[in-house]
């Protein structure tokens, strides 16, 4: 399977589905946000470092983010192909991934934006909710994505909680960081030919769009 890097605005719903397209295709799920999280958790004074930064809805230096994703992709899981959700985010990004590409001797794949309105992402960031042991999104304003309890995981009991950044202050500045940072990005993968757009207001449609992409004659291997 090709490789896809998902590029949209926060809350978006890159993760949703890239858990989805994981689950189908057997995809390696890669999102760079959840690096970082997982980071965070260790606590310590780098955790400490990045969750200010996530908070302020800034992006974390490169050479924090790189060391990350490096070590993510040379795991066993990537070899059958593997979804980047949250990176690249910058066009240092796009520019370094594919020096770290040329070293895994892996391919670009597809490029692909989710687009969306911006009312729509605000309800999606206050309303997200997230499975502390096994990742699953929900969200309490979406009849699809509403957990059935309130503040337990449908798939493992586990408990929900709201991401520190999921308000609407730091949506604003995420939100500013794509528009500035990341809209570049898309040029670049535009000017290159390797660009595709799905919209992304319904869950089904939007993974019915990525299918179609994925598995057009182009595409193919
Ligand atoms: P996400 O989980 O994709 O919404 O990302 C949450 C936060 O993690 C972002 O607002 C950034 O602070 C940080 N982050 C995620 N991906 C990147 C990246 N590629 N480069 C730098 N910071 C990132």
């Amino acid at each position: 399977m090709k490789n896809i890097i998902l590029i949209a605005p926060p809350a978006a719903g890159k993760g949703t589905l890239a858990s989805l397209l994981k689950a189908k295709y057997n995809y390696a799920h890669i999102s760079v946000g959840d690096l970082l999280r997982d980071e965070v958790k260790k606590g310590g004074e780098l955790g400490q470092k990045i969750h200010q930064i996530m908070l302020a809805g800034k992006l974390v230096s490169n050479d924090i983010v790189s060391e990350a994703l490096v070590s993510r992709l040379s795991e066993p899981d990537c070899k059958n192909g593997y979804i980047l959700d949250g990176y690249p985010r910058s066009l240092e990004q796009a520019i370094e991934y594919e020096e770290v590409l040329k070293k895994l001797n892996q391919d670009l794949g597809l490029v692909i934006v989710l687009d969306i309105d911006k009312e729509i992402l605000i309800n999606r960031t206050t309303g997200r909710r997230m499975c502390k042991e096994c990742g699953t999104i929900y969200n309490i304003y979406s009849t699809d994505l509403k957990p059935k309890k309130e503040d337990s995981c449908d798939k493992c009991e586990g408990e929900l909680y709201q991401r520190a950044d999921d308000n609407i202050e730091s949506f604003e500045k995420r939100y500013q960081t794509f528009l500035t940072q990341t809209t570049p990005v898309i040029d670049y993968y535009d000017n290159k030919g390797v660009l595709y757009h799905v919209d992304s207001t319904e869950k089904e449609i939007a993974l019915a769009g990525l299918e179609k992409i994925l598995f057009s004659e182009d595409n193919i291997d």
